[in-house]
């Protein structure tokens, strides 16, 4: 980065802060990103709307921002791979037509020296022969420019396709995650459960599975608002990484349901990491982040099962949910594992509450 561009970066940093205090929203990566944008003008939209939102005197709140960012500067996965791909295959057209070039003056080449073998093989006179060296040096030298252009073609794709390569390896991760939470995606989960299990059959190795569930997710969202809700998602999707570790994956399920896949894992060791999520999420005080407003606690419960040598990765999935299910009607707020599973339902029918 040369000084004149670090200067420039570092004016739109300082008109994105100024921005950012001046108009109090909560200076997050993703806000300052938006008013850093805002400040480089490289996107007229945002540009505009963000002029009209001052114009207008209202004060931009976090909701706003947050808002715009969604518009403007979440980019899709898909799109985003979309443009790799084609930008690759226009790429990799050019190196074709080029090599197909060199491959066509190479073949000229071959012919002229062919034909000039034939004149050799003739007796020629000295004119002939000077008239012959100038044709097969003006021929070598094409033959070189071509080579010359195929060179720099290839040293210029050359670069771009690393840089494409770079994208594509960035694509390919965030296509991994769920864009909420930013934690593994249904999608990897999937890919994840199916080589664990592969695993846990080869090595005979413990596998469990854990599904958590948000509790009252619904009457909370409608209390407070679906972002307040969605900023809940990444909370609990933070506890549930943070409470695991090595080959485990923690992923979103689906809405508000998360899951962990612990390999190598009993029960027991199962029910204590469960346990330390659950008791994680409970402690946490939710503070609504634009009003520092008391939002209360929020709780979840945890359905656990462990692999056995006839599970598929579908059966294995409908026992840790048929727990999760029981944990749900046991009173919330808790872990029921395949093991506990029989003495909750009788818990139940008999009207007894399980602490
Ligand atoms: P239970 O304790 O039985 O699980 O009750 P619940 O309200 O959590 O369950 P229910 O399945 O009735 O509702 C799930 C709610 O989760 C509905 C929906 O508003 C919310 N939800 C699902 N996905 C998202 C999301 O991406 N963002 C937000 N904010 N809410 C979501
Ligand atoms: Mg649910
Ligand atoms: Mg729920």
């Amino acid at each position: 980065m040369s000084d004149h561009e670090f200067e420039r970066a570092l004016g739109y940093a300082n008109s994105a802060l100024d921005l950012l205090k001046r108009s109090g929203i909560p200076p997050y990566p993703q806000f300052y990103e938006l008013l850093y944008t805002y400040a480089t003008g490289v996107n007229p939209a945002l540009n505009s709307r963000i002029n009209a939102i001052f114009a207008s005197g209202r004060a931009p709140t976090a909701t706003l921002a947050e808002t715009l960012y969604e518009e403007f500067l979440r980019s899709d996965v898909n799109d985003r791979m979309s443009i790799v791909s084609e930008r690759m295959h226009v790429r990799i057209q050019d190196v074709h037509d080029a090599i197909d070039t060199a491959m066509a003056t190479a073949n000229a080449y071959s012919g002229s020296l062919q034909s000039a073998q034939g004149d050799l093989e003739r007796v020629i006179g000295p004119e002939d022969l000077r008239k012959l060296a100038s044709r097969l040096l003006s021929e070598t030298r094409r033959m070189q420019d071509t080579n010359r252009t195929l060179e720099q073609k290839l040293e210029a794709s050359r670069e771009d396709i690393a840089a494409l390569q770079r994208d594509l390896d960035d694509v390919r991760r965030e296509s991994m995650l769920d864009p909420l939470t930013k934690i593994a995606n249904r999608k990897s989960f999937d890919d994840g459960l199916r080589d664990a299990i592969a695993d846990a059959r080869q090595t005979g190795n413990p596998l469990c599975l854990v599904l958590v569930d948000i509790d009252h997710f619904k009457s909370f969202n409608d209390r407070f608002g679906h972002q307040t809700g969605d900023q809940v998602l990444r909370l609990v999707a933070m506890t549930l990484k943070s409470n695991i570790k090595g080959r485990d994956i923690a992923a979103r399920y689906g809405g508000e349901e998360f899951v962990a896949i612990l390999p190598s894992t009993d029960l027991n060791g199962a029910c204590i990491v469960a346990e330390n999520v659950r008791q994680a999420i409970h402690a946490k005080e939710l503070l609504k982040r634009s009003t520092n407003e008391k939002l209360g606690r929020i709780t979840a419960s945890f359905g656990i099962a462990l692999f056995h040598a006839e599970d598929s990765a579908g059966s294995l999935i409908e026992r840790a949910d048929r727990c999760l299910y029981a944990a749900k009607n046991a009173g919330r707020n808790r872990i029921v594992t395949e093991e506990t599973y029989e003495e909750v339902l009788e818990r139940i029918r008999s009207g007894v509450s399980a602490a």
